[in-house]
């Protein structure tokens, strides 16, 4: 069905030339104030992880989930919606994504600081917030330590999803995804079958499944839709692969294999 469709994406020479010296600063910006953030917030907390070890512990574990749910969500809307010609958060934020599906190799020849730029100015909001909670009792601790943790698993994720496109991963990493402590390969590659429309999530993929079975992004597009008249992923995979999705049922009952 998917291969039938009449799929248009972005030149990929034209989203590279979008990786400018702006996006550059900027994503070297969001690294610097990232980490100036997390090292505030965990002189913080540290001082109170022996009188709260097992409250911060399960914060912890919390946010590692709460940041493969948030992983989708981002990846999700830059997939989705918008276009890299939008002023600034076109070529920062959405154009990557789009290359992404031009040339998913592409992000193994990332360096450091266009792996992780993005997700530092991403992981802010969660760190900003946690570093403003008062701290006095133990719910705003519980809070605290897992706005620290989103903020981190957040930041690990676009390595863990290039890791994901590896073929030969580094032997640790490959253990690490064969238990899906990481995103795994296999699991990961399910997204980048056209029309690039379901397992968003990717920083360990462990709601993707959930998430694809109650329907969640598909209810998501058809409220936007519905209120806005926006076509989801007009951009990404042109016009008339869209409208073709568009009056496409729901998807296949999780029973059935996706094709790759
Ligand atoms: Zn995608
Ligand atoms: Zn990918």
């Amino acid at each position: 069905m998917s291969r039938s469709l009449d799929i248009r994406h972005r030149d990929r020479r034209e989203l590279r030339e979008g990786y400018s010296r702006g996006v550059r600063c900027f994503e070297i910006g969001s690294i610097v104030a990232y980490c100036a953030a997390m090292i505030w917030l965990l002189s913080l907390i540290i001082p109170l992880s022996t009188t709260f070890p097992w409250l911060m512990a399960s914060a912890f574990m919390l946010g590692y989930v709460a940041a493969d749910f948030i992983s989708g969500m981002v990846h999700w809307l830059a997939d989705t919606w918008g276009s890299p010609d939008l002023p600034f958060i076109g070529q920062a934020l959405i154009r990557p994504f789009r290359e992404h599906h031009v040339d998913q190799k592409e992000i193994t020849r990332h360096d450091f600081i266009e792996t992780n730029g993005n997700n530092c100015f991403v992981s802010l909001l969660p760190t900003i917030g946690g570093m403003l909670l008062p701290l006095d009792e133990p719910g705003w601790l519980f809070l605290a330590t897992l706005f620290f943790s989103v903020s981190l698993w957040v930041l690990l994720t676009n390595q863990f999803h290039k890791w994901s496109h590896l073929d030969s991963p580094p032997r640790l990493v490959d253990w690490l995804q064969r238990m899906s402590l990481i995103l795994p390969r296999d699991h990961h590659a399910v997204h980048h079958t056209a029309p690039y429309a379901r397992y968003y999530c990717i920083t360990v993929g462990w709601l993707n499944e959930p998430l694809y079975r109650v329907r969640f992004f598909q209810a998501l597009e058809w409220l936007i839709t519905a209120t806005t008249g926006l076509l989801p992923r007009e951009d990404d995979i042109g016009a008339r692969a869209a409208e073709a999705l568009l009056p496409e049922g729901p998807p296949p009952s999780a029973g059935i294999e996706p094709e790759l």
